[in-house]
Formats: structure tokens, C-alpha cells, sequence
């Protein structure tokens, strides 16, 4: 239930038409998961933490760094040398006292992906690259978690929701983890922008209200400010959410 204060700091959202005390409601009871905390998981956790979901768990095992502050907005200066989730939950809990923060220094590997999603709502993808997105894709369509994919590159930049059961997984789209050799260039605001648009997802997704994007993958470039859409398609075969699929024990070895 909401308390008074909740409806006073929420209310220009309460009052969205769709949305309402029962969609705060929803977010208040919420927990969301953000794995990786760097350009775009520190903007979604902002974002999330501003719109009142009860429960946020941050997920990541890297040290804050120089190179981050052009565009990781919760790491500071002081913050270098520091872990990630420290580093960024102590912010967010002096945004919103309301709600809880949960900091895990913790790589997600094939080993603890089930157990560190398990009981979430909705999964965040800020990750960096896409060998680890696969393993929590394979988690989420596993334990039957929303997974909101995105991912930057410069000025571009794309999100999908994946919902298991209804939506084509990662692994679908993907049928092997592309690789990048090389240290991708990226701008501030890209993961900004994208992040946005993950939170709105999650928000819809939690509450109940809106299209989002399952089964439609959304790209954004920069360059020339054009926003293109992508119908994805299930494959039967997919090793992770298919035909292909080999049980859980079997997967983990
Ligand atoms: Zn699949």
C-alpha cells in the first residue's frame, strides 16, 4: 500500500491515465535487477529509483575507473578505485530513502546467474558484452524473468524486450555472442537515452499499461537521429528458448 508521502512524490505518475495508485502500487512491490552498473546501468538505476520501485538489486564485479566518468553518471571522482555497486547505491539511496538498494559485487557467470535473478521482476541489461548477456538471456528463459536488452556503440544504439514464453530470446536474434575486438567508442548520452527507454520498458512491463517492445527490436543512431524497428523472429531451433533447448543440468556443464 502506498503511504501518504508516496502519493505526494509520485503523484505526477499516479495521475497518468492507465497507470494510477494501483500502477505505483505495482512498482512499490516490485523487485528490479540491473546487471552492470556502467553508462547504461547507472542511468537506469537512476531512473528507477526516481519512479519508486520497491526493490533494486545492483549486479557488478568492476572498480570504478577514469575512463567511466565521461558518462557512468553515479561513479564521481571520488568514487575511483572504488567497487561499482558501492559506489552507485550509496547515491541512490540518498535520492530516495523510500526504497531498497541492494549492492552485489558479483560477476554473473553460468554458475550464479539463477540464483542471483532469482524472485526479480524484471532483468536490466547493462552490460558491456555479449557473452555475459547470454548467460543471463539463458537465466531469464529459464527462471521465466523480463529481460530488457540494450546495448551501445557511439551514437548508436538498440533495446528489445525479451519476455520468455511470448518473445524471440537473445539467443534467437543472435545465434552466436557477437564479439568486439576492440574498445567500442561511446558518448554520454547514447547509454543515457537507451537506459531511459529500458526503464520505461520495465515500468510498462510491471505495471501493466503501454505497448512495449516484445518481439520488436528498437535502433536509435546519433549520427542522423533516426529511430528504426526490427520484427524479430522466434527460432524454432533456438538452443535457449526452443526446440534446441537441453535441460537445466545438462545446460550447465
Ligand atoms: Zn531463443
Amino acid at each position: 500500500m502506498l503511504s501518504d508521502d508516496d502519493r505526494i512524490r509520485y503523484g505526477r505518475q499516479i495521475i497518468y491515465p492507465g497507470f494510477g495508485e494501483i500502477g505505483q502500487e505495482r512498482l512499490k512491490a516490485s523487485h528490479v535487477l540491473i546487471i552492470g552498473v556502467g553508462g547504461l546501468g547507472c542511468a537506469a538505476s537512476i531512473y528507477l529509483t526516481y519512479a519508486g520501485i520497491g526493490h533494486i538489486t545492483i549486479v557488478d564485479d568492476d572498480s570504478v575507473e577514469l575512463s567511466n566518468l565521461n558518462r557512468q553518471m553515479l561513479h564521481w571522482e571520488k568514487d575511483i578505485g572504488g567497487k561499482k555497486p558501492i559506489s552507485a547505491a550509496n547515491k541512490l539511496r540518498r535520492i530516495n530513502s523510500g526504497i531498497k538498494i541492494t549492492a552485489l559485487c558479483k560477476k554473473v557467470t553460468e554458475d550464479n546467474a539463477d540464483q542471483i535473478i532469482s524472485g526479480a521482476d524484471v532483468v536490466i541489461d547493462g552490460l558491456d558484452n555479449f557473452q555475459t548477456r547470454f548467460v543471463l538471456n539463458a537465466a531469464c528463459v529459464r527462471q521465466g524473468v523480463p529481460f530488457i536488452h540494450a546495448g551501445v556503440n557511439g551514437l548508436l544504439g538498440q533495446i528489445t524486450a525479451i519476455v520468455p514464453g511470448k518473445t524471440p530470446c537473445l539467443a534467437c536474434i543472435y545465434s552466436t555472442p557477437p564479439v568486439f575486438e576492440e574498445t567500442i567508442p561511446v558518448f554520454g548520452v547514447t547509454p543515457a537515452l537507451v537506459a531511459s527507454l529500458q526503464v520505461m520498458e520495465a515500468i510498462k512491463l510491471i505495471a501493466g499499461f503501454g505497448e512495449t517492445l516484445q518481439g520488436r527490436m528498437l535502433y536509435f543512431n546519433g549520427e542522423t537521429m533516426e529511430f528504426a524497428y526490427e520484427d524479430l523472429v522466434k527460432n524454432p531451433k533456438c538452443s535457449v528458448c526452443g526446440a534446441g533447448r537441453r535441460n537445466f543440468k545438462e545446460n550447465r556443464k
